[in-house]
């Protein structure tokens, strides 16, 4: 049982989400900048040994509300909207601040629960998230609080975590919090209360030990935990929980401090292939020439130059049927140009697509990682 327990240092992508009240502290109201350095230290070796590491941090509203003389307790939307505003600068500020002191740069994103929903911002948060993980960037997230509205908004920061672990298929999705993890019954208030330090399968009985425990500060229970566990594993992201408060927290998860991983059942590449392959409606077909279809079961993307003929209507980011010479389904994937501008650039050079366009597009029509072939790729 326990070799199933996964390790950080096995991780190659990782996203850390940093609770507010892990970040800011509760009776001051002030970032814990000691803290964020030692967080920021166990990154940078994390990067020293080749890892990607993205940030999804709470604290702007936390944050934004000692800056100004906003009540104590419950914060209207509009309140805690400017409050977000202003802490968010601050937040920004102090996670660029402690990277540049490990030689790192960090780099902002803030996004909306529409963002990672909608095919087109969701392709596009994707691409920004990704370029800034090959330039070698730590991307801190958050949610865009000053124009979320309350029925369109995540609210916490845990399943907006693990929607952006999910989008780049990370393997890991680390819950910096105040508890170290799961129990059978709330720790403080039951003496029999165990510890689970693996949980392989979010059962009904799992989701109802998830009391609504949590801080002052933060805005995520147990119960919005699991969610993020349900949506992570099921795209083959691993999640831990662990209590973040110590100084360098990820050392301490690596060095086996208690916490509680939920296991992924597939690697994330397979689970978002088989999301691809089985989960979306085809929206058009797309025909290629016999090189276009070697090149493809070669393991690369597509190209406009092999394409012959497109079917159907689609948009950027709507799954797509690939099709052989003969009509014959070979691949399926997520298609990079709304159809208007896929008709325009169809068996041209990928060199000539600017100027075709009048814009600098991508290259592919189709990326490697937006496609699976329907034969192996999925045993
Ligand atoms: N986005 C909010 C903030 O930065 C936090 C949400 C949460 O606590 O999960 O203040």
């Amino acid at each position: 049982m326990a070799s199933l327990i996964p390790q950080l240092s096995e991780q190659k992508r990782i996203v850390i989400k940093i609770g507010s009240a892990t970040l800011v502290d509760a009776k001051t109201g002030r970032l814990r900048a000691a803290w964020l350095q030692t967080l920021v230290d166990d990154i940078a070796l994390l990067k020293e040994q080749g890892k990607e590491v993205l940030i999804v941090s709470s604290g702007a509203i936390a944050l934004g509300r000692k800056q100004t003389n906003l009540p104590s307790g419950h914060l209207k939307l509009e309140q805690s909207q400017a409050a977000a505003a202003i802490g968010q600068i601050s937040l920004g500020q102090a996670y660029a601040d402690a990277l540049h002191k490990v030689d790192l740069n960090a780099g902002q994103i803030l996004l909306t629960l529409g963002d990672t929903e909608a095919r087109r911002p969701y392709l596009n948060a994707r691409a920004t998230l990704s370029t800034l993980l090959e330039l070698g960037v730590v991307p801190i997230v958050n949610e865009n609080d000053t124009v979320a509205t309350s029925e369109i908004k995540y609210g916490d920061n845990d399943r907006l975590a693990a929607r952006v672990a999910t989008m780049i298929s990370a393997d890991c999705l680390v819950l910096l919090s105040d508890i170290d993890g799961l129990y059978t019954a709330p720790p403080a208030t039951n003496p029999d209360a165990k510890h689970l330090p693996l949980i392989e399968q979010i059962t009904p009985q799992i989701e109802a030990m998830a009391g609504s425990a949590g801080s002052s500060l933060a805005k995520g229970g147990m119960t919005t935990k699991i969610a993020a566990a349900k949506i992570a594993v099921k795209a083959g992201t691993s999640m831990v929980i662990a209590d973040g408060a110590g100084y360098n927290p990820l050392q301490a998860i690596i060095n086996g401090s208690k916490c509680s991983w939920f296991l992924a059942k597939a690697n994330p590449i397979t689970a978002r292939k088989r999301w691809i392959h089985g989960h979306l409606e085809p929206h058009g077909t797309i025909h290629l020439d016999e090189g276009a279809v070697k090149a493809l079961k070669s393991g690369k993307s597509l190209l406009p130059a092999g394409i012959t003929k497109l079917d159907g209507t689609f948009t950027r980011g709507d799954a797509v049927i690939i099709a052989g010479p003969q009509g014959e389904e070979i691949a399926r994937g997520l298609v990079g140009y709304d159809h208007s501008e896929a008709q325009k650039i169809v068996g041209r050079k990928s060199s000539q697509i600017a100027a075709i366009l009048g814009y600098d597009g991508r290259a592919e029509l189709i990326h490697r990682d937006d496609m699976v072939l329907s034969t192996s790729e999925l045993d």
